[in-house]
């Protein structure tokens, strides 16, 4: 797809943390919009996207200038208390225009310079390790959620042909902990998934978080009605995987290769 891209001066960056991110004092989204479209994006169904009036997935606003005020915001939220950050809510921090543009790694520098008390990054893109060396620096405050919803690619085709592929997710996440970055894999939202996945995940990270749109929508499975979710599991004969209880299945796996302690069910898997 062509991605309509603009350039726009941010007045602020740091929004409240609130709803689903009421664990952290600040969201942080470096863009607008997102390339990656995935269907089951519930960004779709917000003012964002509606107030757009055009698909999301076809564009995407690049915050020109973000490092210098989130150089001042930060400045003036650590003098308030603990800042904890989600980065990010409402996109993909490592956008594929981020090779060039380097928003998401100026704001690390900003966060390497005055760091905060956690940083949660959340991403599916194999480009979040180009900044392994700002994440090392960072520390124990740093941690990286890579959305890994299935181990089949078929599948992940099927509901978001233009994200990354998966075995470069599950690539990066060995090179993030190789080099003794924090990490865990998001399996979020579930989607259909073989009964290899526990295995290929467990030499690569020590926490798994596993989330559905029943619980991880931020209404009650209510937005993912509204993007009419089921249908792309029924084109697949897959509908019980949409399903309340499916999450289930996936923990059963898990527990097959992760103890209990390390597998996080929805928000408790997203918390500082
Ligand atoms: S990567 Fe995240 S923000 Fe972007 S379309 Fe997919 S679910 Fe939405």
């Amino acid at each position: 797809m062509n991605i309509e891209y603009s350039y726009k001066q941010p007045k602020s960056l740091l929004n409240k943390g609130t709803g689903f991110l009421t664990g952290y004092s600040h969201s942080l989204n470096p863009y607008t919009g997102c390339s990656f479209g995935c269907s089951y994006c519930y960004v779709r169904r917000m003012p964002v996207s509606l107030f757009r009036g055009k698909d999301w997935g076809s564009w995407v606003d690049i915050k020109q200038g973000a490092a210098a005020v989130l150089r001042k915001e930060l400045l003036r939220a650590r003098s308030k208390g603990p800042v904890t950050i989600f980065m990010s809510s409402s996109t993909d921090p490592y956008q594929p225009i981020e090779h060039k543009e380097r928003i998401t790694r100026s704001l690390l520098e900003v966060m390497v310079e005055q760091p905060p008390d956690f940083l949660l990054i959340q991403t599916r893109s194999p480009l979040v390790r180009r900044d392994i060396d700002l994440f090392l620096q960072l520390g124990d405050k740093v941690r990286i959620s890579m959305t890994i919803e299935t181990d089949l690619e078929p599948i992940r085709k099927h509901f978001s042909p233009d994200a990354p592929p998966i075995q470069a997710r599950l690539k990066t996440l060995q090179l993030l902990s190789e080099a003794g970055v924090s990490t865990q894999a998001a399996i979020a939202p579930i989607l259909p998934s073989s009964e290899e996945f526990p295995h290929k995940l467990r030499p690569l990270v020590d926490r798994i978080c596993i989330d559905d749109y029943f619980m991880g929508d931020g209404s009650s499975g209510k937005r993912s009605r509204q993007l009419g979710i089921h249908q792309w599991y029924e084109q697949l004969g897959l509908e019980e995987w949409h399903d309340p209880s499916a999450y289930k299945l996936v923990q059963e796996r898990m527990k097959q290769v992760f103890s209990e302690d390390q597998i996080f069910i929805s928000q408790k898997g997203f918390e500082p």
